[in-house]
């Protein structure tokens, strides 16, 4: 739970660098901090604590500048501390990197940057990668992330600049969603889109390995070899109003009273009232493949592991065929019975929970098709699966899951009787009265 946010353009950096990192406080935070190109080199800030108090300290020291990285973090190597917020330096104070996620052989590549000379500044396992990017710049940003990039293991979204090769932010994914914003003479990076929403809606989802550049009237999409890749823009239709908390005292309030108009939305237009059936236009299932399923895996992490539960119900009720629930986190680390003939559903509210993605993965890797339940338009999980239903329920801010929980079960609950119609243990009348219970 932690944010990066990146701004590349013609005005003050700042300014949007502080309202993405408070867009995206939500998600927790223990610090704070920026990294600005002042036209000669780079500046920071830092403050451990609320975002306020990042304010605070750019108020009493501005930083200055077009170009600029900032993040919220979330600690996992090091207390939450000043000298461990983010961004961290290079030794020499040309490259700031910020860095959602985990560096696995931090501790390797620690011991041989401190041989080779390097003075570490904090406990971070993210302040290697600034030191690698130093000594292997030759000229380019982007190649010297790429080769530094070779080196790390782990999960990682990143944001870098450098005073070197100042004219635009090198980005990176693996395991950790970022997107890019795209703009008139202007370009973001950020791990949530919400961080960005109100300035542009025009987004490109990174995958993993990706590589992007954004500069101020451009953006490169690039591989690990820096040869360059096509990427879609997709639209994020979620209005301003649905990031903001509209009166109320808490996102997590707002949300439970949304949910009247969510459970709606997660079924409106897929349920046909006058015949039960049901139209999933996402599925991508063809009748012989949904034939032919002869055991469901759903499986997902937390709250969305609990609508998994009555999933399980609805599904071997409806459908007669037998469910496993599976917890994501350890699905893989099994040796789980799956086949072609599995249908794995996986849930997730923002579809880029790690340990489901994984767990897909792990799925369609043994030949199971797999189905997403996820909110989150374009998410890693979205893209990924075969088939999705998208649940619709708007922007979850609440760090407690209320609304896309009574969606997920709504989706469920349609998807039951989908299955059920189609495969004739559901009777086209008692589909008509489960219909009528959902939508009267
Ligand atoms: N592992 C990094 C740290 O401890 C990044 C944590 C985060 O994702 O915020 O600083």
């Amino acid at each position: 739970m932690c944010g990066i946010i990146g701004y590349i353009g013609g005005k003050a950096a700042t300014p949007y660098l502080l309202e993405g990192l408070k867009r995206m406080e939500y998600r927790g935070y223990d610090s704070a901090g920026v990294a600005v190109y002042d036209g000669a080199s780079i500046v920071t800030r830092r403050a451990a604590g609320k975002i306020a108090r990042l304010e605070a300290a750019l108020l009493k020291e501005p930083a200055e500048g077009s170009v600029g990285i900032g993040h919220t973090r979330w600690a996992t190597h090091g207390p939450p501390t000043e000298r461990n917020a983010h961004p961290h330096l290079s030794a020499d104070g040309t490259v700031a990197v910020v860095h959602n996620g985990i560096i696995e052989n931090a501790t390797t590549l620690r011991s041989a940057l401190q041989e080779a000379g390097y003075d570490f500044r904090s406990d971070t396992d993210t302040e290697v990668v600034a030191h690698l990017v130093q000594e292997l710049f030759d000229g380019s940003l982007e190649e010297a992330v790429i080769m530094a990039l070779a080196k790390i293991e782990g999960t990682y979204g990143i944001a870098v600049v450098s005073s070197r090769d100042p004219g635009k932010i090198v980005a990176a994914r693996k395991g950790s969603p970022l997107l890019l914003g795209i703009g008139e003479h202007e370009h973001f990076v950020a791990s949530d889109a919400s961080a960005i929403l109100a300035h542009t809606r025009q987004v490109v989802y990174l995958d993993d390995g990706d590589v992007a550049v954004i500069e101020r009237d451009g953006y490169r999409v690039l591989d690990v070899n820096a040869m360059p890749l096509a990427r879609r823009v997709d639209k994020i239709d979620w209005e301003i109003g649905a990031i903001e908390r509209g009166g109320y005292a808490h996102f997590m309030l707002k949300e439970i009273f949304e949910q009247p108009q969510t459970v709606e939305n997660a079924m409106r237009g897929r349920l046909i009232l006058e015949d039960g059936t049901s139209k999933l236009g996402g599925l991508n299932l063809t009748h012989e493949q949904l034939m032919a399923v002869d055991n469901i895996i759903i499986t997902a992490c937390g709250t969305s592991w609990h609508s998994a539960l009555i999933g399980e119900l609805l599904i071997e009720e409806l459908c007669r065929i037998p469910v496993e629930v599976e917890y994501a986190s350890e699905f893989r680390y099994r040796n789980p019975i799956v086949t072609d003939t599995t249908l794995c559903i996986v849930i997730s509210q923002s579809g880029e929970t790690a340990d489901t993605l994984a767990a897909m993965r792990e799925a369609k890797r043994r030949g199971a098709r797999t189905l997403g339940l996820v909110n989150v338009v374009g998410s890693t999980i979205a893209r990924e699966d075969d088939g999705g239903i998208y649940l619709h329920a708007g922007p979850e801010i609440g760090v407690a899951s209320t609304k896309a929980f009574t969606s997920q079960v709504a989706a469920l609950y349609v998807l039951a009787i989908h299955l059920g119609l189609a495969r004739g243990t559901l009777s086209p009348a008692e589909a008509v009265r489960r219909v009528e219970d959902l939508l009267l």
